[in-house]
Order: structure tokens, then sequence, then C-alpha cells
């Protein structure tokens, strides 16, 4: 039985060092990609309900990895998630997106003079002493006004994080947006949302997902209470529309979804524009 015992706590060990082997792995493939440029950012619109009108791009992150393809951020940010790796992701993701919405802007003031980029922030980049910091001067380069530069964060941020209140604040106090997202998947209340530091609350996509009255009347429930908290309101993942309809019908102002645009290269993006 000891023998035995002894077995298992050796193959507990070699699992143990293999995922951490390819949990380093992967972070060193991250870190290297980011130096030779292997990311790039494609952008979902975001749609006025009522007109139709373009009001945000979302920035979302793509890995043109040399012998995997096209890696979905879902495969390679919960890694960097683990580590500061992240703050050097985001930091990239700021620059970038800054600097393309400048350029938009540049090519056609008219048709981008208001429209904004959301970025998504992970915990411990908000949670960064840094992090304001980067968001200035990724201002600054860019020459973008605070007002059109969006964070997007999530909801567990705010609970786990004691510093993420202080930062939000400062981030507020220099002009940007927050945005809480994927609303509804946490613990956040509804009656929570006034003390929270956002300004735009942003319905995950299941709730759309979902034809049951019960979780159609809790959507229009959420919307309501933020507009009572003076927050805009951003629907994802609208698919058809009939979901539009609907959005429109219970007076949710933005929506985001496959529907309306799915993500694109920023190449892509300038060929509708
Ligand atoms: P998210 O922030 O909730 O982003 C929305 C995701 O839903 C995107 O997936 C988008 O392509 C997808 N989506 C949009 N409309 C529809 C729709 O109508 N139907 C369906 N089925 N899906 C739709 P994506 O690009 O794969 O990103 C997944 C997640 O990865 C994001 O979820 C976000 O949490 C994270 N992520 C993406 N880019 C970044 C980034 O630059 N930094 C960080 N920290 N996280 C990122
Ligand atoms: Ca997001
Ligand atoms: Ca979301
Ligand atoms: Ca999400």
């Amino acid at each position: 039985a000891k023998s035995n015992g002894r077995g298992r706590a050796e193959i507990f060990d070699q699992a143990l060092r293999t995922e951490l082997e390819v949990r380093a792995k992967l972070e060193a493939d991250i870190r290297a990609g980011l130096a030779s440029d292997e990311f790039e950012l494609h952008y979902q619109p975001v749609m006025s309900v009522a007109d139709g009108n373009l009001r945000s791009y979302e920035a979302l992150i793509r890995w043109r990895h040399p012998l995997r393809g096209m890696v979905p951020p879902n495969e390679f940010i919960p890694a960097a998630e683990e580590s500061l790796l992240i703050c050097e992701v985001g930091r990239w993701v700021l620059t970038h997106a800054t600097r393309q919405l400048a350029e938009w802007t540049r090519m056609d003031p008219q048709g981008h003079g208001d429209v904004t980029v959301a970025v998504n922030i992970s915990a411990r980049h908000l949670a960064s002493p840094s992090l304001v910091d980067e968001v200035r001067q990724a201002l600054e380069e860019s020459g973008l006004q605070p007002r059109r530069l969006v964070l997007e964060i999530t909801e567990t941020v705010l609970l786990d994080e004691p510093t993420a209140d202080t930062h939000l604040r400062a981030l507020r106090d220099l002009g940007v947006t927050v945005s809480l997202d994927d609303f509804g998947t946490g613990y956040t209340s509804i009656g929570q949302l006034q003390k929270l530091q956002v300004d735009t609350l942003k319905i995950d996509q299941s709730f759309l997902r979902s034809d049951d009255p019960a979780t159609q009347s809790l959507v229009k429930l959420m919307i309501t209470a933020a507009h009572a908290f003076n927050l805009d309101v951003v629907a994802e993942g609208v698919e058809t529309q009939e979901q539009l309809d609907r959005l429109a019908a219970i007076g949710c102002e933005l929506a985001q979804g496959y529907y309306l645009g799915r993500p694109k290269s920023a190449q892509e993006t300038e060929i509708v524009v």
C-alpha cells in the first residue's frame, strides 16, 4: 500500500510538473509574440438601437500565431492573467486601440468624431499601480480625447480588489468612460449599481439567448434600473432582428452582436468606413 501511495504521488507530481511546464511555455510564447508583433486587434461595432448609427468599437485581441494560426483570446488571455504578463498585454492593447481610433478620426473626422473605442481591462491590470499612468500616456501619444476611450471591466474585479475602486475613480477623473462587462453573470446586484464607479452596463449575451419570459422580464428590469442610475446600457450578443426589435421595445439604446457586425481586422473595418 505504501509503494502504491508513493506511485500515486509521483503521478500527481508529474502531472503538476507538466501543467506548470505547459503554462510556462505559453507565457514565454506570449512574451515572444508581443516582441515580434504577432497580436492584432479586431473591432466589433456597437450600434444605436434606434437609428443604427455606429457609437463605438470594442477592440478584441487575437494572436496570429506562426504555427497555430489565428488564436482566440480565450486560449491565451486566461494564461496571461495568471501573472503580471496580462499588464503587458493590456498596455499593448491600450496603445494600439487608441492609436487606431485616432487614425480613423484623422481619415474621417465627420464619421468618427464621436465614436469611442472600448478595451477590455483584466482584474490584475486594474489593480496595477501603473494603469492610470499607462492610460494617460496612451491618450497623450495618440492625441485621443479621454471621453473617446472606454474601459471594460468585469464585476468580479470590483468585488475582489480594494484598490480597483481608487483606480476607477482616478480613471474617471481623467475623463475616460468605464463600462461594466458581462453584467448579470456575477454577484453584483441591481441595488449595488448605484455605488459602482461605472458609466455603462453591458448585459451579458447569455440573457439574449433565452426566450424564457422570466429572463425577458429580468433584462427589462436591469435596463430600467440602469437608467434610473443614469447608466447607458449595451446588450451583447444580438444575433437576430427579433432580438433587436425586442431590445428597442424595452428601451435598450445600444447593441452589439453578430447581427450588427462581427469583429473585423482594422483593414476590413476601414473598407466599411
Ligand atoms: P467579451 O469582452 O465579453 O467580448 C465579447 C465576445 O463575444 C467576443 O469574443 C465577441 O467576438 C463575441 N461576440 C460578439 N457578438 C457575438 C454574438 O452575436 N454571438 C456570439 N456567440 N458571440 C459574440 P472574443 O473576441 O472571442 O473574446 C472573448 C473574451 O476574451 C472577451 O469577452 C474578453 O473577456 C476577452 N478578451 C478579448 N480581447 C481582450 C483583451 O484585449 N484584453 C482582455 N483582458 N481580454 C480580452
Ligand atoms: Ca468586453
Ligand atoms: Ca461581455
Ligand atoms: Ca466575457
